[in-house]
C-alpha cells in the first residue's frame, strides 16, 4: 500500500481507504465490521471514514468497538457533522451544533480525537465566520487534528480560505468531494486553483458510483445490490451509463483485471486524490477492489485515452 500526504499537510492516508456509508450498522453487522476493518488494516489501509448521520450514529459505535482493537498511532479516522438528528440545533455548521456533534461523534467511536473532521455540506444559514471560529476551537482544543469540508463548491472553500486567514484561524486541509468516472468536475476543473494555491488534500468517495462502475449491472439490476435496495440512488441515465460501462468491462479485459479494479484505478491515477474512499457489502468486494493498487502501473496515457473515449 502506498501513502499519500493529505495534500500539503504532514499526515499519510493509505492511497485506498474504507467507508461505512449505507453498509455499516445496515448491511453489516458486528463481526463482519470487524472482519472487513482487520481485513483492510492488514492489507495496509489506514484511514477508516464516517459521519454522524451514518445510520444514525451507530456507524459510528460500531467501528469505535473495532477501533479499540488497533493502535491508535496506525490509524487516520475521519467523522462528518452535519445531520446530526432531528432537533433545531442537530443539524448544521453553527458553534453549538459542531461542538456537540463532534463530541456525541468521539463518545460513540470510543476516542479522543478525530484525526479529520468534515464539514459535511455547507450551511448556507450560518456564516462562515461562525464555522471557521468553531472548527479552530476543536482543533485548538485537541477534539480534531485536520478540518475540511465536502461537497462545498469552489467558491465556498476559497472563502473559508480566506476568513481563516483574515481572523488568524486554522485553515482548512482538505475536501472530501465526489468523484469516479461518471463525476469529474469538481476534481479536474473546479478546486484545481485551490490545490495550487492551498495545496489542498482530497478523500474522494462513490469510486464505483454505488456499484454502476463494478460492471454488476449489465443485465439489471441484482437483488443483493444497493441500487435494489436504495432505489433513490438510481440515476436517471442509468442505462446510459451501465452502456458506457459495458465499455469500460471490455478494456478491464484485456488488461486482464476486473471492472471495478479499473474504475478504482483510475481515480488513484489523479495527483490531487490523497486516498479513495471505499466501500463493501462482501469480503470478496473489498479484496478485488484493494487489487486496485497492483493494476494502477496498467493505466498507461494510451489506456486512459481507451477509457476517456468509451466515457464520451
Ligand atoms: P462505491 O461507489 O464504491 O460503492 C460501494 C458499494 O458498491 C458497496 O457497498 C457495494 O454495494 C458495491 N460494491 C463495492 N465493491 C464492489 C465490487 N468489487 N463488486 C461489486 N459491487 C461492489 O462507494 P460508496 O458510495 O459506498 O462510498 C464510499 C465511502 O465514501 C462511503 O462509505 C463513505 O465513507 C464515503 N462517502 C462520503 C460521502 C460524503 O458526502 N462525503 C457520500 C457518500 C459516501 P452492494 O454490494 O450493496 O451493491
Amino acid at each position: 500500500m502506498h501513502y499519500n500526504k493529505l495534500g500539503k499537510a504532514g499526515i499519510k492516508l493509505s492511497e485506498i481507504s474504507f467507508g461505512s456509508w449505507i453498509t455499516f450498522a445496515k448491511q453489516l453487522g458486528f463481526n463482519q465490521v470487524r472482519e472487513f476493518m482487520h481485513a483492510a488494516h492488514d492489507h495496509g489501509v489506514n484511514f477508516f471514514d464516517n459521519a454522524e448521520g451514518y445510520a444514525h450514529g451507530e456507524s459510528e459505535a460500531l467501528m469505535g468497538k473495532v477501533l479499540k482493537e488497533f493502535r491508535r498511532e496506525d490509524l487516520v479516522i475521519s467523522t462528518k457533522i452535519f445531520w446530526g438528528g432531528n432537533g433545531p440545533n442537530d443539524t448544521g455548521l453553527s458553534r453549538k451544533h459542531l461542538l456537540e456533534g463532534t463530541k456525541n461523534s468521539l463518545k460513540r467511536l470510543e476516542l479522543n480525537y478525530v484525526d479529520l473532521l468534515f464539514c459535511h455540506r455547507p450551511d448556507l444559514d450560518t456564516p462562515i465566520e461562525e464555522t471557521v471560529l468553531a472548527m479552530d476551537y476543536l482543533v485548538r482544543n485537541g477534539y480534531v487534528l485536520y478540518w475540511g469540508t465536502s461537497e462545498w463548491s469552489a467558491q465556498q472553500i476559497q472563502k473559508a480560505f480566506e476568513v481563516a486567514e483574515k481572523l488568524n484561524c486554522i485553515k482548512p486541509t482538505m475536501e472530501q468531494p465526489k468523484y469516479n468516472m461518471f463525476f469529474r468536475d469538481h476534481l479536474e476543473k473546479d478546486y484545481l486553483p485551490l490545490f495550487d494555491k492551498y495545496g489542498l488534500g482530497t478523500t474522494t468517495w462513490s469510486p464505483l458510483a454505488s456499484g454502476i462502475l463494478s460492471g454488476k449491472y449489465h443485465h439489471g439490476i441484482p437483488q443483493e445490490s444497493r441500487l435494489a435496495k436504495e432505489a433513490w440512488l438510481i440515476p436517471n441515465n442509468f442505462r446510459e451509463l451501465v452502456e458506457k460501462v459495458k465499455k469500460i468491462s471490455k478494456i478491464a479485459e484485456e488488461l486482464d483485471c476486473t471492472t471495478p479494479q479499473l474504475a478504482i484505478a483510475w481515480c488513484l491515477k489523479n495527483p490531487h486524490v490523497s486516498s479513495v474512499i471505499t466501500g463493501a457489502t462482501k469480503m470478496e468486494q473489498l479484496l478485488e477492489n484493494l487489487g486496485a493498487i497492483d493494476i494502477k502501473h496498467k493505466l498507461t496515457p494510451d489506456v486512459m485515452k481507451a477509457i476517456d473515449k468509451a466515457l464520451k
